[in-house]
């Protein structure tokens, strides 16, 4: 339709651009040289486009034309209504799962973040937000968390939202790189945006009443952090959880498990009883813990609630 109604002289070169957010059957694409925003029509050939996604597109009045979709180096992927895997945002870089000593952080549910994050690729670091709140209640199980995850390797920020603490290491963290935020609801993810994107610099939303005149919260939207970075954040982006992860990815998950991988001697081996298996072998050797393989097997139960 888009090729209808736009002849091709009307339309300037191809260039770069990038999705920054979607409405319907339109996207804005935000052009990688000038930085300017657009709002495109896209051809129905391109297999759907989603924030983050980077195209080529040609200018046109009143709407520019998205012309091809170049391949995604990762994709956030989630069911839609009818169980098919669809995209809800691409090109991500850095998952930053936010857990707080309130509500209660629980082990597993950092490990479920930490899998579908390795599943996709994606190196996750922690934000132990609301440390302001840390208690004697809590202060062992923040400390244990801190621990454990910075021993696996993984980058642990403390902040606080509300108190402004800690906002620098996660400014670092998320610089360079396009990022999401991910977590249980009510450890301050939405705070954490908001301290990071000062008001007036959500030009996207901005863009998107003038031209619209309504102002679409639910769908990702893509921002620039005015100390570097890009983040995409919608609701739903935000409760992303072990959506797409296949039964064989959770294993390669627990990071500190791979160099054991493929070491059983059993090649189904289910790693809770078999003799000859190389994870219960590490466990005694101290190399992994109890904790984490406790989660591995939570997880699993999970998908296979069967078994
Ligand atoms: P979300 O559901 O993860 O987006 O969490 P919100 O950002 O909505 O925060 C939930 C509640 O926690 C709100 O009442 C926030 O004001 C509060 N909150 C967020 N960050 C902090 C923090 O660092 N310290 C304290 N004390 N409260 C915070
Ligand atoms: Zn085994």
């Amino acid at each position: 339709k888009a090729d209808e109604k736009l002849g091709e002289s009307d339309l300037g070169q191809e260039q770069e651009g990038l999705i920054v957010t979607h409405y319907g059957t339109q996207v804005m694409v935000e052009d990688a040289a000038t930085r300017e925003a657009k709002r495109c029509h896209f051809r129905s050939n391109l297999g759907g486009l989603v924030t983050g996604d980077k195209v080529i597109w040609r200018d046109g009045n009143p709407f520019g034309v998205v012309v091809a979709r170049i391949d995604r180096a990762t994709s956030l992927m989630r069911p839609d209504p009818y169980g098919d895997m669809k995209a809800v945002a691409a090109n991500i870089d850095r998952i930053a799962i936010v857990v707080a000593p309130y509500p209660e952080p629980h082990f597993n549910l950092i490990d479920r973040y930490l899998v579908a994050a390795e599943a996709i690729g994606i190196e996750p670091a922690l934000v132990i937000n609301k440390v302001d709140l840390i208690d004697d209640q809590q202060r062992d199980k923040v400390a244990n968390i801190q621990a454990l995850y910075t021993s696996l390797g993984y980058t642990v920020i403390l902040a606080s939202a509300t108190q402004d603490h800690g906002l620098e290491p996660l400014r670092d963290y998320l610089s360079h790189f396009t990022s999401v935020f991910v977590g249980q609801s009510g450890v301050g993810k939405s705070s954490l945006v908001n301290a990071l994107l000062p008001k007036a610099n959500i030009r996207v939303g901005e863009l998107s009443e003038r031209q619209t005149g309504t102002h679409t919260t639910t769908n990702a939207t893509l921002y620039d952090i005015p100390s570097g970075g890009r983040l995409i954040d919608s609701p739903g982006i935000r409760e992303f959880g072990l959506w797409h992860v296949e039964p064989e990815d959770v294993l390669a998950g627990f990071k500190e498990f791979r160099p054991f991988m493929g070491g059983c001697k059993f090649r189904d081996c289910s790693h809770s009883h078999e003799p000859g298996c190389a994870i219960l072998q590490a466990l005694d050797d101290g190399k992994i813990t109890e904790g984490r393989l406790d989660g591995y097997r939570r997880i699993l139960a999970d998908m296979h609630p069967n078994r």
